[in-house]
């Protein structure tokens, strides 16, 4: 199996263009590479500065701003304003249930498995979308900067992404004209930057110690023959430096007796303090005495005073890494090194916490918003073959995966996953009473399957008869070392079982494979804008199936004026299914649930509310 570059001009191969490290942050982006020096170093495009902000702003004509200058409008205009777009990447309704109303977009929230959607004005976004243009503001700062063309890139996603959070990151990046090579941990990329698991000889466990500003997590890993397996993660997704500048406002509040509503009620007063808290924390991190004033309100810190207010929440990152070691099995002593990344790790009595509890210096050195982009393009400089000294393992050139409703293509096991490898995904079924599931096996990286190469197909014969969504169909992918793949699918509730083998690689040329991935990267965008289409017609046909359904079951419980009611707005998302326009769908989509929601819930019976749920071949 052969690593192809591709030159995206011209389609031959090619060994000698940049390929960037991206961090796609919750808070920031930013972008490094591979300078001639053989240095990494991060992307600072002119007067721009490094970091990137992660939020994008829409402007009334719907014309678009990233970052730095998207900033303003977190407070003057917030509805139109989204910030904290990776924590919904991948994600569905259900898995943001708890925290939805930390955003102050509109996030559409449905009760459902299916993925979010942003609601901008009258149009809606997948945080796919809106993370593509992020990334694609960050290619355009690097391009700027590097004044070439920037087609390929490493993105970093935190240990704990699961494979639909990797998946769309992955997407975002192909949206935004990237060419993903891989996807690679944050805490794996800091610890590159340290030179840590540069060398293959090289046996060791770490610990990797990220405090951001919202988001805090702990991940311990073991590092053999290259490979960096992650053994535990922990952490607290609402943790982080914000944390301590509220910490320093409550103090401020109390020590000026000030009165709390009338504070946040006047949303200038507040966010000077919250601004003036962010310095005073920031100044503390090099100094012991900060004192300023905010109009008449003074605003003094000692060092002493703000570790004493933020030690109940350092200590609380203490014990997820203690939780982190315990699920590991080991303990703080068989921990040979500490990486520490995030802008919070510059606070003195956060280094001195870590430090103590696993008996070791820390890894400072590298700063702590730079290492894990760092990181980042020393692996895209390995994969792109200019470190001879690493060992490169194996890896599946195309995709491959199955096909799903609507004929796109669901990959298991994306293109440069290393092999040996194996990974699954649950499915479901579509039509009540659905007894066999068929399992068409696709390789490539197009988003339609007829655009792929078809490796195998059979029938999952047997399945019970449920109702649509009830049966859960395991299909697992596995491709050893010499490049065979076996396909297993597993109705879990039956045991129904069947497996095929096949050889990816089989009849394939170099020239075949370099041509399937230079078509993949100049029909990116069509394949995609396609793919979001189908998505929102397969969901509408769904809903259409199951209101419908819901209808029949349940007309006794339903009054005429509802029954009418809702056959109108069935007929009006029937009418927009064909018309290729994915927000007009999910608007439509959205006025149908809007409207049945109240009597939905009300009657709703379980086996309807799961065939709303999971996706269905
Ligand atoms: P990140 O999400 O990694 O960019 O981290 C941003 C967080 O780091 C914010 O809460 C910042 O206030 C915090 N931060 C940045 N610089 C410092 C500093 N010198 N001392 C303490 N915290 C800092």
């Amino acid at each position: 199996m052969a690593k192809v570059s591709i030159n995206i001009a011209t389609g031959s191969i090619q060994k000698e263009d940049i390929i960037v490290g991206i961090d796609l942050g919750t808070t920031n982006s930013l972008v490094a590479f591979i300078n001639p020096e053989g240095k990494p170093q991060v992307i600072n495009d002119t007067g721009k500065g490094v970091l990137v902000p992660s939020i994008v702003h829409f402007h009334p004509d719907g014309s678009v701003v990233v970052g730095n200058e998207a900033k303003p409008y977190l407070v003057s205009d917030p509805s139109n304003t989204i910030f904290s777009v990776k924590r919904l990447l991948g994600r569905s309704y259900h898995d943001i249930e708890n925290y939805k109303d930390f955003f102050s977009y509109k996030v559409i929230d449905d009760n459902t498995e299916s993925l979010v959607k942003i609601k901008v004005g009258e149009r809606f976004f997948t945080p796919i979308e809106l993370s593509s243009l992020i990334l694609k503001e960050l290619k355009e700062r690097a391009e700027h900067a590097l004044k070439t063309p920037v087609n390929r890139a490493v993105i970093t996603v935190p240990a704990y992404f699961n494979d639909s959070q990797r998946q769309a990151t992955r997407d975002a990046g192909k949206l935004a004209g990237l060419d993903v090579l891989r996807i690679v941990n944050e805490p794996t990329a800091a610890s590159l930057a340290y030179g840590i698991g540069l060398n293959p000889e090289e046996e060791k466990t770490i610990a990797v110690y990220d405090l951001g500003g919202g988001t805090f997590d702990v991940s311990i890993m073991r590092i053999q023959n290259g490979i960096f397996e992650v053994l535990a993660t922990n952490g607290n997704t609402f943790l982080g430096g914000d944390d301590f500048d509220r910490a320093i406002i409550d103090h401020w509040i109390e020590q000026n007796q000030l009165n709390r509503e009338e504070v946040s009620a006047n949303k200038e007063l507040a966010q000077a303090l919250r601004l003036k808290a962010e310095e005073a924390k920031k100044a503390l991190s090099s100094q012991n005495i900060y004192n300023e004033k905010v109009g008449d309100i003074p605003c003094a810190l000692t060092r002493s005073t703000f570790d004493s207010l933020i030690l109940p929440k350092v200590e609380e990152t203490i014990v997820a890494c203690q939780n982190a070691l315990k699920d590991a099995g080991l303990s703080a002593a068989d921990i040979q090194e500490v990486v520490m990344v995030g802008g919070s790790t510059r606070t003195p009595l956060v280094k001195q916490k870590v430090a103590e509890f696993f008996g070791k210096e820390v890894h400072d050195q590298i700063n702590p918003d730079e290492v894990v982009a760092l990181g980042a393009g020393i692996q895209a400089d390995i994969l792109a073959g200019n470190r001879k000294d690493i060992l490169l393992l194996d890896v599946t050139p195309l995709s491959l995966g199955i096909e799903t409703m609507g004929g796109l293509m669901d990959v298991i096991i994306p293109r440069n996953s290393k092999v040996p490898t194996k990974a699954g995904r649950q499915y479901t079924t579509s039509v009540d009473g659905q007894v066999n599931m068929k399992i068409s096996i696709y390789q490539g990286e197009r988003d339609l399957v007829k655009e792929n190469r078809k490796l195998a197909e059979f029938d999952l014969k047997g399945i019970p008869a449920m109702p649509a969504g009830l049966p859960k169909v395991n299909i697992n992918f596995l491709l050893n070392a010499d490049g065979i793949l076996t396909v297993q699918a597993l109705e879990l509730r039956s045991g129904v079982k069947q497996e095929v083998e096949v050889k990816p690689a089989y009849g394939l040329t170099d020239q075949e494979v370099e041509q399937m991935l230079f078509d993949s990267i100049t029909h990116a965008k069509d394949d995609v804008a396609q793919r979001m289409i189908i998505e929102a017609r397969t969901e509408g046909e769904q809903m259409v199936y199951t209101a419908e359904r819901f209808l029949e079951k349940n007309k006794e419980y339903v009054s005429t004026q509802e029954i009418s009611d809702t056959i109108k707005h069935i007929e009006s998302l029937k009418e927009v299914l064909n018309s290729g326009d994915k927000d007009l769908i999910h608007k439509k989509i959205d006025e149908l649930n809007e409207f049945t929601r109240p009597f939905a819930e009300r009657l709703m019976d379980q086996a309807i509310s799961q065939a709303m749920k999971g996706k269905a071949i």
